[in-house]
């Protein structure tokens, strides 16, 4: 079972989520419109995807292995969908 915490603590917690949420939605839109405004059509989609997600509460967990993607990620690609290890972001070394 995950640790008893206080109430005031969960509060901030659920605070700073909700903060952090409604910056990476902004950026989406933000991310949308210009990608509208460039014709982007396959931006538009992940775009338009990513924010579907946020709808349905699932924002922010990769839809492959559904592990939580660090903040650094969303704030610099927010319509990202999987973690750099499902991405094949990670860089093998021989
Ligand atoms: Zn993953």
């Amino acid at each position: 079972m995950a640790e008893i915490r206080s109430p005031r603590l969960l509060m901030e917690e659920c605070r700073r989520y909700t903060t952090q949420l409604s910056e990476l939605r902004m950026l989406l839109e933000e991310r949308l419109h210009a990608a509208r405004a460039r014709r982007a059509r396959l931006d538009v989609a992940a775009i338009e995807a990513a924010l579907e997600r946020m709808e349905r509460g699932l924002y922010g967990t990769c839809i492959r292995c559904e592990a939580f993607l660090p903040l650094d990620r969303l704030r610099a690609a927010p319509q990202v969908q999987q973690c750099a290890s499902c991405a094949g972001e990670t860089r093998l070394t021989a």
